[in-house]
Protein backbone atom coordinates (compact mmCIF):
# COMPACT_ATOMS: atom_id res chain seq x y z
CA UNK A 1 0.00 0.00 0.00
CA UNK A 2 0.97 3.46 -0.71
CA UNK A 3 2.03 5.57 2.45
CA UNK A 4 2.01 9.02 2.13
CA UNK A 5 3.61 11.05 5.33
CA UNK A 6 2.46 15.10 5.54
CA UNK A 7 5.83 17.27 6.20
CA UNK A 8 3.65 19.66 8.37
CA UNK A 9 2.29 17.16 11.02
CA UNK A 10 2.70 18.95 14.40
CA UNK A 11 5.49 16.22 15.51
CA UNK A 12 7.64 16.51 12.13
CA UNK A 13 7.58 20.33 13.85
CA UNK A 14 8.83 19.05 17.04
CA UNK A 15 11.62 17.14 15.45
CA UNK A 16 12.68 20.68 13.51
CA UNK A 17 12.76 21.98 16.98
CA UNK A 18 9.88 24.26 14.84
CA UNK A 19 7.23 23.55 18.35
CA UNK A 20 8.53 22.86 21.60
CA UNK A 21 8.15 19.58 23.96
CA UNK A 22 8.71 18.38 27.12
CA UNK A 23 11.57 15.30 26.25
CA UNK A 24 11.86 12.08 28.74
CA UNK A 25 14.15 10.92 26.50
CA UNK A 26 16.42 11.46 22.95
CA UNK A 27 18.55 9.11 20.97
CA UNK A 28 19.25 8.67 17.41
CA UNK A 29 16.10 7.07 16.07
CA UNK A 30 13.94 8.10 18.78
CA UNK A 31 12.40 11.09 20.55
CA UNK A 32 10.15 10.58 23.35
CA UNK A 33 7.88 13.54 25.57
CA UNK A 34 5.13 14.13 27.58
CA UNK A 35 1.67 13.83 25.90
CA UNK A 36 0.44 17.81 25.91
CA UNK A 37 -3.41 16.59 27.18
CA UNK A 38 -2.15 13.63 29.45
CA UNK A 39 -4.61 10.42 29.90
CA UNK A 40 -2.96 9.19 32.92
CA UNK A 41 -0.28 10.16 35.71
CA UNK A 42 1.98 8.91 33.14
CA UNK A 43 1.66 9.83 29.40
CA UNK A 44 4.78 9.81 27.28
CA UNK A 45 4.94 9.77 23.18
CA UNK A 46 7.21 7.64 21.54
CA UNK A 47 8.40 8.41 17.60
CA UNK A 48 10.66 7.92 15.71
CA UNK A 49 12.83 10.52 13.69
CA UNK A 50 12.17 9.27 10.44
CA UNK A 51 9.20 10.60 8.26
CA UNK A 52 6.39 7.65 9.03
CA UNK A 53 2.69 7.92 8.81
CA UNK A 54 1.82 4.66 10.58
CA UNK A 55 3.26 1.73 12.81
CA UNK A 56 2.52 -0.44 9.38
CA UNK A 57 4.42 2.34 7.42
CA UNK A 58 6.88 2.57 10.09
CA UNK A 59 7.72 -1.32 10.04
CA UNK A 60 7.40 -2.29 6.45
CA UNK A 61 9.74 0.88 5.33
CA UNK A 62 12.06 1.88 7.81
CA UNK A 63 15.89 0.11 7.93
CA UNK A 64 16.51 -2.59 10.99
CA UNK A 65 18.63 0.00 13.16
CA UNK A 66 15.62 3.11 12.79
CA UNK A 67 13.32 -0.06 13.88
CA UNK A 68 15.36 -1.78 16.38
CA UNK A 69 16.58 1.74 17.66
CA UNK A 70 12.80 2.90 18.18
CA UNK A 71 11.48 -0.44 20.00
CA UNK A 72 14.75 -0.34 22.52
CA UNK A 73 13.55 3.82 23.13
CA UNK A 74 10.32 2.37 23.81
CA UNK A 75 11.70 -0.07 26.26
CA UNK A 76 13.26 2.57 28.24
CA UNK A 77 11.11 4.67 28.24
CA UNK A 78 8.78 2.15 30.39
CA UNK A 79 11.77 1.09 32.39
CA UNK A 80 12.32 4.58 33.61
CA UNK A 81 8.91 5.79 33.60
CA UNK A 82 8.31 4.48 37.46
CA UNK A 83 5.87 1.83 35.96
CA UNK A 84 6.22 -0.85 37.80
CA UNK A 85 2.39 -1.84 37.95
CA UNK A 86 2.60 -1.76 34.82
CA UNK A 87 1.76 -0.22 31.52
CA UNK A 88 0.06 -0.05 28.32
CA UNK A 89 1.39 0.58 24.61
CA UNK A 90 -1.17 2.20 22.17
CA UNK A 91 -0.24 2.71 18.49
CA UNK A 92 -3.34 4.40 16.75
CA UNK A 93 -3.55 4.08 12.83
CA UNK A 94 -5.42 6.09 10.39
CA UNK A 95 -9.32 7.41 10.13
CA UNK A 96 -10.67 4.18 12.34
CA UNK A 97 -7.76 4.21 14.96
CA UNK A 98 -8.66 7.50 15.26
CA UNK A 99 -4.99 8.75 14.68
CA UNK A 100 -4.92 12.53 14.85
CA UNK A 101 -1.26 12.78 14.12
CA UNK A 102 -0.11 11.43 11.19
CA UNK A 103 3.57 11.04 12.20
CA UNK A 104 3.66 7.50 14.27
CA UNK A 105 3.91 7.19 17.53
CA UNK A 106 3.31 4.53 20.51
CA UNK A 107 1.70 6.58 23.65
CA UNK A 108 3.04 4.79 26.60
CA UNK A 109 0.45 5.09 29.99
CA UNK A 110 0.59 3.87 33.39
CA UNK A 111 0.36 5.25 36.59
CA UNK A 112 -3.27 4.42 37.31
CA UNK A 113 -5.27 1.24 36.27
CA UNK A 114 -6.52 1.42 32.66
CA UNK A 115 -9.45 -0.42 32.84
CA UNK A 116 -10.85 -2.90 29.98
CA UNK A 117 -9.33 -1.93 26.76
CA UNK A 118 -11.49 -4.40 24.81
CA UNK A 119 -14.93 -5.81 25.80
P1 LIG B 1 -3.22 10.07 18.28
O1 LIG B 1 -4.70 10.21 18.38
O2 LIG B 1 -2.76 8.69 18.56
O3 LIG B 1 -2.70 10.61 16.96
O4 LIG B 1 -2.62 10.94 19.44
C1 LIG B 1 -1.96 12.16 19.27
C2 LIG B 1 -1.57 12.66 20.64
O5 LIG B 1 -0.69 13.77 20.47
C3 LIG B 1 -2.73 13.15 21.50
O6 LIG B 1 -2.75 12.40 22.72
C4 LIG B 1 -2.40 14.63 21.76
O7 LIG B 1 -2.74 15.04 23.05
C5 LIG B 1 -0.91 14.66 21.51
N1 LIG B 1 -0.37 15.94 21.09
C6 LIG B 1 -0.81 16.75 20.10
N2 LIG B 1 -0.01 17.82 19.97
C7 LIG B 1 0.96 17.68 20.90
C8 LIG B 1 2.11 18.48 21.25
O8 LIG B 1 2.39 19.53 20.69
N3 LIG B 1 2.88 18.00 22.27
C9 LIG B 1 2.61 16.83 22.91
N4 LIG B 1 1.56 16.05 22.59
C10 LIG B 1 0.74 16.49 21.61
Amino acid sequence: MQHDYDPENIFAKILRGEIPNNTVLETEHALAFRDIRPQAPVHILVIPKGPYATLDHFCTAASDAEIAGFWRAVGQVCEGAGVEQGFRLIANAREHGLQEVPHFHVHVLAGRSLGPILS
